[in-house]
């Protein structure tokens, strides 16, 4: 695993030995250097690292206010900090610690003891990174449907609970659109079970392409999709599903499915209006919507706020 290093100081003398030292440790592919917090911060928003050894005492910015910034930043704050204090006073170890460095050493230090506490920090930073990247891929699983890598129907009601909080709050509309694949059962009988994948794939890929910045989508069901539109009032939704629809009435296939046209049938509704005011109630509007899209004859986007 490639690493890399970070050592601030305001001697330049100091910031060579340290270097000196750590460099045939074989650590580190790169060791970057500093003469003061601000000017460390700044590579470190170019150029995250591994491990940080920071110098207490310096001009501009000192050691505390570097922690204090680097720990108000969120892909920063998890980086190892060991603090070198010329300083042998408890207080200032103890403020140290304090504000988030994650060991010190006392200044003349011993240089086999630097690199060993530079070692167990490395340690610590990959197997929390690990354990980060672990719990990504745990939470996608749970989140995410494996075929479409939308959100499954567990992490849509979470999301809609969210966002309709957000829209009390604020005092916004959101307006989902729930969709369904018109005959898709035909397909599947007609062409086997893995053609109808690949078709509810390309959907989903083309449903995936026409969304804005922060739409949603997710698959409710086998051949069920809800889109989640924040900040979209109820005529804006009709727009984006009248628009969705059109387009995969137009979506063609290859080899044996080129003859294959599909459609979907859409039910709008929005947040708040009349009794919709609940994720149940929405999700419920959109349903019934559907349902009478399918039965006015299909591909078709019905809103369930019609007078
Ligand atoms: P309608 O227009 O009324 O929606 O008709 P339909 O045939 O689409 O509806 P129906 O509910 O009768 O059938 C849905 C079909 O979708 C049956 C089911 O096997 C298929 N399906 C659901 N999930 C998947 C999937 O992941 N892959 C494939 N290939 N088919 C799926
Ligand atoms: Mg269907
Ligand atoms: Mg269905």
């Amino acid at each position: 695993m490639s690493s890399s290093a970070l050592i601030i100081d305001d001697s330049s003398t100091e910031l060579s030995k340290i270097r000196s030292i750590l460099e045939p440790s074989n650590l580190f592919d790169k060791i970057l250097m500093a003469h003061d917090g601000i000017e460390g911060f700044k590579a470190l928003v170019n150029e995250p690292v591994d491990l940080i050894i920071c110098d207490l005492i310096m001009p501009n910015m000192d050691g505390i206010k570097f922690l204090e910034l680097v720990g108000t930043q969120d892909g920063l704050k998890d980086i190892p900090i060991i603090m070198l204090t010329s300083r042998d006073e408890k207080k200032f170890k103890i403020k140290g610690l304090e504000h988030g460095a994650s060991d010190y050493l006392t200044k003349p230090f011993d240089n086999e003891e630097l690199v060993a506490r530079v070692k167990v920090q490395l340690k610590l930073k990959h197997q929390q990174d690990d354990l980060r990247q672990s719990n990504k891929i745990l939470t996608e699983l749970t989140t995410r449907d494996p075929l479409t890598q939308f959100h499954n129907r567990r992490s849509m009601v979470e999301i809609l609970e969210r966002e309709l909080q957000r829209c009390d709050r604020k005092g916004s509309q959101l307006s989902i659109a729930m969709f369904d694949i018109d005959h898709f059962k035909l397909v599947n009988d007609e062409f086997g079970h893995q053609a109808g994948d690949t078709v509810l794939v390309a959907i989903a890929e083309l449903t995936r392409s026409r969304l804005r910045g922060y739409d949603l989508v997710a698959r409710y069901g086998g051949e069920e999709f809800v889109l989640i539109l924040p900040d979209t009032p109820h005529e804006g939704a009709i727009l984006v599903a009248e628009r969705l629809r059109a387009r995969i009435e137009k979506l063609r296939f290859e080899g044996e499915l080129s003859n294959l046209g599909v459609s979907i049938s859409l039910g709008v509704a929005s947040f708040p209006f009349e009794d919709i005011d609940s994720v149940e109630s929405l999700i419920k509007a959109a349903d019934s919507a559907l349902y009478v899209a399918k039965r006015e004859g299909r591909n078709r986007v019905v809103s369930a706020q019609r007078t």
